[in-house]
C-alpha cells in the first residue's frame, strides 16, 4: 500500500471522498485512485482444441491460463495481445473479434479488467516463452486445472456459445398439427 505521495513526498492520509475511502495528500492534493488493471487473453484453436500456458510463476504456479498478459503504459490492447500471444505461445494470430469483457478479482497482485480476443492462426509453432513452463492445447471437455475464474468463466461461455451438435440419431420434431 502506497504511503507516501508521488508528486510531493509528503505523508498520505484516509480521506473519504465521493462515498469511497482514498489515500489524499494533505500538502498538495494528489488522490491516489485504486483501479483494477487492464489485461488481455487470446482464444486461439488449433484442431478445434484451446491453446493453453502452464504458469511457471507464482501466483498459482503450475496452473494454467489462456495466453494473456497486463497492457503495458501507452500500448493498445491489441497490440498487447499480440505481443502476450507472441511471448507466450511463439504463435503468430490476428485479431478475429472481442469475444467479451471480464473482471477478475482473484489475482493476488490486483484486481484485474479482462480483454478477452477471438483469434485466427496465422503461423508459427507451439513453444512456450519464458514464463511459462508448458503449452498445450486442450479440449473443451477436458481442460486442465486453471489459475484465475475469470479464465474458467471464459471457457465456460466459449463453450455454452458454440451451438449444439445433435445428439446422434436425433431428428428435428416436425411441427405437424398444422397442416
Ligand atoms: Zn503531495
Amino acid at each position: 500500500m502506497m504511503k507516501y505521495c508521488p508528486q510531493c513526498a509528503h505523508s498520505l492520509e484516509n480521506k473519504s471522498l465521493d462515498g469511497h475511502e482514498r489515500l489524499v495528500c494533505p500538502a498538495c492534493g494528489f488522490v491516489f485512485y485504486r483501479n483494477p488493471a487492464p489485461a488481455t487473453a487470446a482464444l486461439i484453436f488449433l484442431d478445434g482444441e484451446v491453446v493453453m500456458v502452464r504458469r511457471k510463476y507464482d501466483p498459482r504456479k503450475g496452473l494454467w491460463t489462456l495466453p494473456s498478459g497486463f497492457i503495458e503504459h501507452l500500448e493498445s490492447p491489441e497490440a498487447c495481445l499480440l505481443r502476450e500471444v507472441k511471448e507466450e505461445t511463439n504463435l503468430d494470430v490476428d485479431i478475429a473479434g472481442l469475444f467479451g469483457v471480464y473482471s477478475g478479482n482473484d489475482d493476488p497482485r490486483t484486481p484485474v479488467v479482462l480483454i478477452v480476443y477471438h483469434t485466427k492462426f496465422k503461423g508459427g509453432d507451439l513453444k512456450a516463452g519464458d514464463d511459462a513452463v508448458e503449452i498445450a492445447t486442450f479440449g473443451l471437455e477436458d481442460l486442465p486445472p486453471i489459475a484465475f475464474r475469470a479464465h474458467s468463466q471464459i471457457l465456460e461461455d466459449y463453450r455454452k456459445s458454440l451451438p449444439e451438435e445433435p445428439l446422434p440419431g436425433s431428428v428435428l420434431q416436425e411441427d405437424d398439427d398444422n397442416w
